[in-house]
């Protein structure tokens, strides 16, 4: 971290000492962040658990998670959402300091009543939009991902206050964070990512290359047209909208999304795209995530597997190895995950490790 990117301690994180518990994705980046923005970090992980070397190889103090949490004021819940019901109950209601505040960077486990907070602390939420790689890369460049926020309880009277201070540790504060809801942000947050991001992009993907190969085309032209090409409209799209996307592409690809694009996401779509968010909205989807959880993920490993076998990812890895550029980043396990029995050892391997 130089100092042409240091920042001042938000206020109300100065005197206040922060437990980031698990050093993933977004524990790795929100540790790194605080630190650099003048905050008291200490990470809070299980002895021997998978991240511990590199916590503190990265120089943060590492304790087991209760004795991070009996030292804190502030508690960052940053273990997988299904890990955390557990991890609540067994060391953090226990161990935390009465008026602490306990932070989460997805409303999931409160909303859906799997974890029901103490009364007697500040619960926040802080979730930024985006990986934890690109929350520390932005952070580094001086930038931010636009995060959100939300209040649940208010112990403190501080407890907005608290949140804006690790919005804008974390980076987030530099883009306008907006005030939402466990509720707004756990619902849309789902929706997002099973309907457009990852759920309906990875499948628009797999299905316009389905068509195209099945119809005779080479897989490698296919890849380029459906897959590789995609960065470049999202790119147009996250730097000026639909308006940027129609300044740079022909006047006939234009036509063609206009008059064409109805074709793909029509009526059928729309009610699907509804059929998913009510699931969200009355607990179906939660309720089968974590059974499915609990059983050990069978389903989520069979799916999974089968996503990573697809021949769209052997003719990607051909292609994108004559493209050195394109490396994996690595913040994300690239196994399956962990199940409900095997949270408490099970290694992941990162992709950046597992490739370089
Ligand atoms: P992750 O899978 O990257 O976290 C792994 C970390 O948690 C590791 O340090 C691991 O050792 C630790 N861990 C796993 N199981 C544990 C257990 N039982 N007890 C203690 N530690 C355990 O997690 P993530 O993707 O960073 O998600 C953390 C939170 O951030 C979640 O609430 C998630 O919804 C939210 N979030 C994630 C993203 C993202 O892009 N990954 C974006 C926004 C919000
Ligand atoms: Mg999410």
């Amino acid at each position: 971290m130089t100092s042409t990117t240091r920042i001042t301690t938000p206020a109300a994180l100065e005197h206040r000492t922060v437990a980031v518990i698990g050093y993933g994705s977004q524990g790795s980046a929100h540790a790194k962040n605080l630190r650099d923005s003048g905050v008291r970090v200490i990470v809070g992980l299980r002895p021997g658990g998978p991240t511990e070397a590199k916590a503190k190889a990265e120089g943060f103090e590492v304790r087991e998670p209760a004795e991070a949490v009996r030292a804190a004021d502030l508690v960052a819940v940053l273990v997988p959402d299904m890990a955390q019901p557990q991890l609540y109950q067994q060391q953090i209601a226990p161990n935390l300091k009465a008026g602490a505040c306990l932070l989460f960077a997805h409303g999931f486990n409160v909303h859906y009543g799997q974890i029901n907070p103490r009364h007697d602390i500040d619960v926040v939420l802080v979730a930024p939009k985006g990986p934890g790689a690109l929350v520390r890369r932005e952070f580094e460049i001086g930038r931010g991902v636009p995060s959100v926020y939300a209040v649940h309880q208010d112990q403190s009277g501080e407890a907005e206050a608290i949140a804006l201070a690790y919005c804008a540790g974390i980076g987030g504060g530099r883009a306008q964070p907006i005030r939402t809801t466990f509720k707004e942000e756990t619902e849309t947050d789902l929706f997002g990512e099973q309907a457009v991001l990852c759920g309906g992009a990875t499948k628009l993907v797999m299905a316009g290359w389905e068509t195209l190969v099945e119809a005779g085309y080479q897989p490698e032209i296919a890849y380029y047209e459906c897959l590789h090409e995609l960065k470049l409209i999202v790119d147009l799209l996250y730097e000026g909208g639909i308006t940027q996307m129609h300044r740079f592409i022909s006047e006939t690809a234009q036509y063609g999304d206009l008059t064409r694009g109805p074709y793909v996401v029509d009526e059928h779509t729309r009610t699907q795209m509804k059929r998913v968010l009510a699931e969200i909205q009355d607990g179906r989807f939660a309720r089968e995530w974590i059974a499915e959880y609990r059983a050990g993920n069978p389903n989520y490993r069979a799916l999974k597997q089968a996503d990573l076998e697809h021949p769209i990812e052997a003719v990607g890895r051909k292609l994108r190895a004559a493209m050195p550029w394109l490396q994996p980043r690595g913040e994300a396990p690239a196994n399956p995950p962990a199940t409900a029995a095997s949270t408490t050892a099970s290694p992941q391997a990162k992709p950046a490790e597992a490739s370089a």
